[in-house]
């Protein structure tokens, strides 16, 4: 590990001071809503619509997102035991109990502006069932309209015309009526065309950005480092030029990195030296970020592939929005995120990230309260160990419920797991 105070971190700064500006803009833009008159649509990551909604001028509010924010400003403890006191139980996703929390505790949002209430609930149905249970207790608080774009769930690992097909008619039929409706704005196709030509570009280098992990060291950390990369085009910007301009700016920044053999920064230093290259699989535990990444960071370990950089979407596959068909690619993309794979699906891409970018193993981070991510993880990791060769490792926490990390118990597993690669290092090279 060491400290760096070269050019690279102007670069960076100008992604991240771009970044954090669009974000505050954004949050300042929903909490003078009651004043402007502007509309928003509460809607989940996998499977939004940002560039429909954006074509309607509503502007999108992510309550994962929130749930994420607050667990990593120390909040959502508190609204956690808020929900629980309303009687929803332990065992419920606590992003679901963070959310409702905040909203029982005045409903500030992530930037301690107030959040607006909802003017219409959109629910993409992507693969998981909390989704739906979380917007039936919001439409219990809220007096506004919802809709619900039912995604078929990829079970054969297709999606065959009839299934987009099913999707295109639904937001047909359904969910440009109720935004038009919400939004007193008529469908416009071309506007939305130019939102998803932009989606397009900024996917382009956003690919580039998570693929230039491939090289030896790499000069990025595409788990921890990685969810910072995919905040703009998993949350409300995709389709704006702000997009476009970040994940140019960004792409610049890693060109120099890696023209340079560096390692990623992190936020104790840039790893100078990289012992081991690994692939996560499942969501990381907010409320201990900094501490849950130093682990890695300490260790010389560095993430270089992740499959919950790709619950926004899945786009190293070669995915990108297509401007000449705006409604079939949008229903393409949803039922493309992660969460609406299948199990063999899941373990066919992870087996492809370990062999492609050259990893020392698999490591899961099963969380507690998701049932979504951590079914089937135990086969998943057998099966990808049988594929690759390589060994698997896995650690235990929770997205936003402090209660659940424990910091000495998974330091302890991960020192053994990156044992165990070294072990299995020696024995192939003797
Ligand atoms: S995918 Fe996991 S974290 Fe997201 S809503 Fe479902 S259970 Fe909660």
């Amino acid at each position: 590990m060491g400290s760096e105070q070269d050019t690279t971190l102007v670069h960076k700064d100008d992604a991240q001071l771009k970044q954090k500006k669009m974000i505050a803009d954004h949050f300042s833009r929903l909490g003078r809503s009651a004043e402007s008159g502007e509309k928003n649509a509460y809607t989940f990551v996998p499977g939004n619509l940002t560039e429909l909604l954006l074509s309607f001028d509503l502007l999108p509010v992510l309550p994962e997102i929130n749930a994420l924010q607050a667990g990593m400003r120390g909040k959502s403890k508190e609204y956690i035991a808020t929900a629980e006191k309303l009687g929803h139980s332990e065992d419920v996703c606590t992003y679901v109990k963070c959310d409702l929390g905040m909203m029982k505790s005045g409903n500030i949002g992530p930037t301690g502006e107030p959040m607006p209430d909802p003017s219409v609930l959109l629910l993409s149905y992507t693969g998981c069932f909390t989704f739906l249970k979380w917007f039936e207790i919001l439409k219990q608080e809220y007096n506004c309209p919802v809709t619900l774009l039912h995604v078929p769930y990829q079970g054969d690992g297709v999606i065959t015309d009839s299934m987009r097909d099913y999707v295109v008619e639904q937001l047909k039929n359904t969910v440009i009526p109720t935004l038009e409706k919400v939004s007193g704005q008529r469908y416009d196709e071309d506007r939305l065309k130019e939102l998803l030509a932009r989606s397009a570009q900024a996917e382009d280098d956003m690919v580039w950005v998570l693929e230039s992990a491939k090289h030896r060291p790499s000069p990025i950390d595409a788990y921890f480092g990685g969810v910072y990369y995919l905040g703009p085009i998993f949350t409300a910007f995709r389709g704006t030029q702000d997009a476009v301009d970040y994940y140019r700016c960004l792409r610049a920044e890693i060109e120099q990195r890696l023209a340079r053999g560096q390692g990623p920064v992190t936020p104790e230093g840039q790893i100078d030296h990289e012992r081991f290259r690994l692939v996560v699989e499942g969501p990381p535990n907010w409320t201990h970020f900094r501490e849950f990444w130093k682990m890695f960071a300490d260790e010389g370990a560095v993430v270089v592939a992740s499959t919950y950089t790709k619950v926004g979407g899945v786009y190293d596959n070669g995915f990108r929005h297509d401007p000449s068909r705006p409604l079939e690619t949008l229903a393409e993309y949803c039922m493309g995120c992660y969460t609406n794979l299948n199990l063999p699906t899941r373990v066919e891409m992870l087996s492809r990230y370990v062999r492609e970018y050259h990893a020392d193993g698999l490591l899961i981070n099963s969380i507690k309260s998701c049932n979504s991510f951590s079914a089937g993880q135990l086969m998943i990791l057998r099966e990808v160990e049988n594929r690759t060769g390589r060994p698997g490792g896995f650690v235990e926490s929770d997205l936003v419920d402090p209660r659940y990390f424990s910091g000495a118990n998974i330091r302890n597993r991960l020192e053994s797991y990156f044992q165990m690669i070294e072990q299995k290092r020696i024995g192939r090279t003797a």
